[in-house]
């Protein structure tokens, strides 16, 4: 008989007997029945697992007076073995095998061969099924099979029935993996505790016995179609080079969708009766368990693709399509993605989303800069975080020192609360600077000012204490939105910012969209055909062709100004005619409303990101235009190293503290002198201590960073002799230290500047 005869004859009796109205423990009775009957297997029997510990529910051939009796903790003997392991066990002589106990209750002695499948529910064992033979013989494979395809419906049965302990009862589940340290890149610090959420959840299967074979083969066909249709796509797609990927892992994906020997799988396991869903599943475990003997992290990557793609399938035919912010968190909660756009990030609710995981990002990818402005701490770059971590896991998040620990321990969890405590002591001490003007030890004042991007970042400004608004990243009202904001959506915004802020000024930066920030409503004529989009048709460029985006928010930033000051900065620009062409914009628009009589901007500054390297030469012709230039560090760092900003690859391998960006910087700073112009860094650099001690020593005196970092940069401003690290900064650039990063650090110790 074949694997999938074999399975349907027993799913066919399973699917009448779950349907019938027999209590739960009756059903179990009659399934070890049909099950060894049809393998011809003496024993056969069901543990599931209670409170903690695999009891025996049911069986056939085992003594009865065993039932409900025998018990076995996770881990012990041939059964908890393969609920701990979630592995299946074939052995001809079960006693040949290291972990074999003998329950005298049961009567097992006589029984030589066993073979025992785990039964599992959302990647957790809930049970264990089990046959034994007289004969010592191996099980054949397809017997094996047919008890697999049979311990996914089982688990459904128990699931429905509330028989074994569910998902959030985990600690007995869990204790037998126990608590998992894994390590990451620090992108944002921080420490946050909370319970795993996968950004695309898992999908649940509702139903495991198909009704009508045929309609589910129908299902898989479509939900193909459609799962290749989308891979050729993003072939198509030039952003699929963002965030990492790369032509090899799409050739990986196309390799995976266009096999036929995957789909033939599928079907086989819909022919043994199982829905579509379940067949993916299925073909899935099967697949995860064969890979996990074989030792080859090269092969583990792939299987991470076919994971991929896999839940991709079971998305498509499921018609459980949206992401977990759909849904809702629940509690404190920690995300856990590949990747995440920043729009996606900011469809979560912000008092519940305590920290983020990733498996790719970089230090200057957007949704990191949200995260950042948002407090919540990330970790990116950790291997394999869906393959290690389980949806419900309790995750300890310590941005601080890029670790994450999967299910702590009690003691950790303590050690924790302290630290936690620590951190609410110097968040105090930062609160109590907040009306403290940021002056250096010689007498210098720094402007501390902060990014922000939406109306919820605004109260920051008057907890943090911040000289103002040296960002405000326009297009994130744009992100947030399902549609193009209309103009009158866009003045409101302006003014409750303006309100808001009161007498501290605010810097707007007119629209960056492209790159990685992609709008996906504009996104047919945004960057599709671009190769590099960040690189591409972006932010003024952009601006400058759809002129009526660029007019709209023109109109909208001056009205909202009205009897203010309004300060107006461009992003991208790389030329001083981009420049002159954005402000004829503003000046018609300006023109405009005063023939209308409108009330105007008591005064109008304009100013320009310094982010392209080409404007560093322009600057004797651009700065008599201008009041003011915001060094953009993010993205000068990503043209002056040709390193993409959002590829994780290349997130550790440039340093800001390198001796080209410092004396790149120099010669700006150098540049301006001389001039009536503004000078500041609003870039991510300025936010990290050690970061603005370099900037200060260039003689930077206003840097505009994230609210968190507004407190730490006070203090540290406080603690520095600009003629100091002045000179120290002078004679590196002559002549750089062999690592720039280590005698900023040295230095900062030897004059007792805290800069972790
Ligand atoms: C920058 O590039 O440094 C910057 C501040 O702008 P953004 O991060 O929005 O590109
Ligand atoms: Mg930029």
């Amino acid at each position: 008989m074949s694997a999938a005869a074999a399975a349907r004859s027993i799913l066919t009796q399973l699917h009448e007997l779950m349907a019938s109205r027999i209590s739960a423990q009756g059903k179990l009775n009659q399934v070890v029945d049909i099950i060894g009957e049809a393998l011809d297997s003496e024993v056969c029997s069901i543990y599931l697992l209670r409170d903690g510990m695999l009891e025996l529910f049911a069986t056939r051939g085992l003594n009865q007076g065993a039932v409900h009796v025998t018990k076995l903790g996770v881990g012990e003997g041939l059964t908890g073995t393969i609920a701990q392991n979630i592995e299946t066990l074939n052995l001809a002589e079960a006693t040949a095998h290291p972990e074999f106990q003998y329950r005298p209750e049961t009567g097992e002695e006589k029984f030589h061969s066993f073979a025992g499948v785990p039964i599992v529910r959302r990647e957790r064992a809930i049970g264990v099924l089990t046959v034994q033979h007289v004969e010592p013989r191996r099980y054949e494979d397809v017997e094996i099979e047919a008890l697999q395809t049979v311990a996914m419906v089982l688990a459904e049965l128990i699931h429905n029935a509330g028989l074994a302990d569910g998902e959030d009862k985990g600690d007995a589940a869990s204790s037998h993996t126990g608590q998992e340290v894994l390590d990451g890149l620090q992108l944002v610090k921080g420490l946050a505790l909370g319970q795993a959420v996968f950004h695309q959840p898992r999908i649940n299967i509702e139903q495991t016995v198909a009704e009508d074979v045929e309609a589910e083969r129908q299902r898989v066909y479509l939900a193909f179609d459609k799962m290749r249709e989308q891979i050729d796509t993003m072939a198509g797609q030039a952003e699929f080079g963002v965030g990492g990927e790369h032509e090899e892992v799409l050739q990986t994906y196309k390799m995976f969708a266009y096999d036929e020997g995957w789909s033939r799988r599928i079907n086989e396991a819909i022919d043994s009766g199982l829905t579509a869903e379940a067949a993916i599943e299925r073909v899935q475990q099967r697949t995860r368990m064969r890979m996990r003997e074989i030792d080859d992290p090269l092969l583990a990557d792939r299987m991470h693709d076919l994971e991929d793609l896999s839940n991709r399938l079971l998305r498509i035919v499921s018609g459980q399509l949206g992401t977990a912010a759909s849904v809702g968190l629940r509690g404190d909660s920690i995300l856990i993605a590949k990747n995440l756009g920043p729009a996606e990030l900011l469809e979560y609710d912000r008092r519940r989303l305590k920290g983020v995981v990733l498996e790719e990002g970089s230090l200057t990818a957007h949704v990191v800069i949200v995260a950042r402005a948002m407090g919540v701490p990330v970790l990116g770059r950790v291997r394999n975080a869906r393959g290690l971590i389980r949806e419900g896991d309790t995750l300890l998040l310590d941005g601080d020192f890029a670790k994450l620990t999967v299910r702590p321990s009690q003691g950790v969890l303590d050690a924790f609360e302290a630290r936690f405590a620590i951190n609410r002591k110097r968040q105090a001490a930062y609160a109590k600077l907040r009306d403290v003007e940021p002056f250096t030890r010689d007498g210098q004042r720094i402007q501390v000012m902060m990014n922000a991007g939406l109306r919820d970042d605004m109260p920051m400004l008057s907890l943090t204490g911040a000289d103002g608004i040296g960002l405000f990243r326009t297009e994130f009202q744009f992100l947030v939105s399902a549609t193009l904001p209309a103009r009158d959506r866009q003045t409101r915004l302006y003014r409750d910012v303006l309100d808001i802020a009161g007498d501290k000024p605010v810097i707007f930066r007119t629209v960056d969209i492209g790159g990685d920030k992609q709008l996906p409503y504009l996104s047919s004529e945004i960057s599709r055909e671009d190769e590099n989009p960040a690189m591409g048709w972006r932010a003024l460029r952009l601006a400058l062709e759809r002129e009526g985006l660029l007019k709209a928010q023109a109109r909208a930033l001056l009205e909202a100004s009205a009897g203010k000051t309004l300060n107006v900065m461009f992003p991208m620009v790389s030329e001083p005619w981009e420049f002159d062409a954005a402000k004829k914009v503003f000046d018609r628009q300006l023109a405009y409303l005063k023939r209308l009589k409108h009330s105007l901007p008591e005064a109008i500054n304009y100013g320009v990101m310094l982010e392209v390297p080409s404007l560093a030469e322009m600057l004797d012709v651009l700065l008599p235009k201008i009041s003011f230039i915001s060094i953009g560090t993010n993205d000068l760092t990503q043209f002056l190293f040709a390193a993409d900003r959002g590829n994780p690859r290349l997130a550790e391998r440039y340093d800001w503290l390198s001796p080209a960006i410092l004396r790149f910087l120099a010669r700006v700073i150098q540049g301006t002198a001389g001039h009536r112009v503004d000078l500041g860094v609003c870039g991510e650099m300025g936010g990290r201590r050690l970061e603005a001690l370099a900037l200060i020593g260039l003689g930077i005196r206003r840097l505009s960073i994230t609210p968190a970092a507004v407190g730490p940069i006070k203090e540290l401003v406080r603690k520095v002799d600009t003629s100091e690290i002045g000179a120290a900064m002078k004679r590196w650039l002559a002549s750089p230290p062999p690592d720039m990063r280590v005698a900023l650090f040295d230095w900062a110790a030897e004059h007792e500047i805290e800069v972790d």
